[in-house]
């Protein structure tokens, strides 16, 4: 058996555990508490079987028309993955030639750097500010120059939002591909998907998911929308058929009821605000968030040590060791009864 070295030496990318049990708080993969739009459910129960005896459509156009709708885009400048995941893959795929770097601030979502390393290119971390707020991006890393900057806003697991402008104008002078990753985005002010649908635009892609607003987190769909030719280069390296017809269907219900998902949205914010308002009175330092969650330290104990105690109370929550966020945790935002349970949980441990 033969194994490339670059994979030998590849450390995979560890996604939030997935309990088995029903019972447990989860609040560590950043899904969504409440449940998709009950137009989903119909489009499941109706689903006409023979649909999957042929292959789905490879360019998926009545979905892309209807993302183009909702933002504002020409429907080329579409494309849609398995998950943004894939779309990230795909652009890694797309963008980058041997040589060549990808960047991302850091800290930010940790798969890009398993990404770059399976892509077989160097990752060029830039640091954010102690407080998480944009720096400007490192556009070298040595000898190989930043092709495609992974740009997640809000960030990832940080939660902090940056201004739009500052988006515009690092695009502006940078040569290669800024993917804005808006995984969190209908949890936040705004939104930098206008410069992806703009006329004159040369090198910004938006990238959006249904797994987080929309509830759709077991689906896998993910889509971006940026200039016609780099949308081009994704269908050029993508699987055939890489996004199925049962997705398909369920995510073009998704995005015909968004008020549905606005409104799921909306009653997160509001206990995403509510719970930051009691860890800081808690005397924890919780920066603002445009997510659905929480970035926090906590006042009196170690994050891993909660981490640890919260997991024997069957409250899961995510824990990133590392010089920049090992002090922290990333608290998804449940129900407003998960977040008491938490509350409570956290209380209970100060009394031990
Ligand atoms: N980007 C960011 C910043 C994320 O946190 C996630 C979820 N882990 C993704 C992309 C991937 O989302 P999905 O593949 O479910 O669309």
């Amino acid at each position: 058996m033969r194994i490339a070295k670059s994979v030998q030496a590849l450390t995979p990318y560890t996604p939030g555990e997935q309990p088995k049990s029903r019972s447990v708080i989860k609040l560590n993969t950043n899904e969504n508490p409440y449940a998709p739009s009950p137009l989903v459910g119909k489009v499941l129960a109706s689903f006409d079987l023979d649909r999957l005896r042929r292959y789905p459509d490879p360019v998926f156009a009545e979905l892309r028309k209807k993302i183009a709708e909702r933002d504002g885009a020409a429907p080329d400048c579409v494309f849609v993955g398995n998950g943004s995941d894939e779309v990230l893959t795909l652009a890694a795929r797309a963008f980058v030639d041997d040589g060549e770097a990808i960047g991302s601030f850091d800290p930010s979502y940790s798969l890009y750097k398993t990404l770059a390393a399976i892509r077989n290119v160097p990752f060029v971390p830039s640091p954010l500010a102690e407080d998480f707020t944009w720096t400007e991006p490192v556009v070298q890393g040595g000898e190989h120059p930043v092709a495609l900057f992974l740009l997640t806003n809000p960030n990832a697991p940080t939660s902090v939002r940056y201004p739009c402008s500052r988006v515009e104008a690092f695009a502006r002078t940078f040569p290669g591909v800024v993917l804005v990753d808006e995984a969190y985005a209908d949890f936040a002010d705004d939104t930098c998907m206008p410069l992806a649908a703009a006329p004159d635009n040369r090198n910004v892609v938006v990238m959006r998911t249904l797994s987080k607003s929309f509830s759709l987190a077991g689906l896998r769909l993910g889509y971006c929308v940026g200039p016609a030719d780099l949308v081009d280069a994704l269908y050029k390296v993508k699987d055939s058929y890489n996004v199925d017809a049962l997705a398909q269907a369920v995510a073009l219900a998704a995005l015909s009821d968004l008020p549905w998902m606005k409104s799921n949205a909306a009653k997160v914010c509001k206990t995403r605000d509510a719970t930051a308002a009691a860890l800081r009175a808690r005397g924890w330092d919780v920066p603002p968030s445009q997510a659905n969650f929480l970035f926090a330290r906590p006042a009196h104990r170690p994050a891993a040590e909660i981490f640890a105690e919260l997991r024997k109370r069957d409250i899961f929550v995510r824990y990133f060791p590392g010089p920049r966020t090992g002090d922290r945790l990333r608290i998804s935002v449940g129900t407003d009864a998960d977040m008491a349970a938490l509350l409570d949980a956290l209380a209970d441990l100060d009394r031990i």
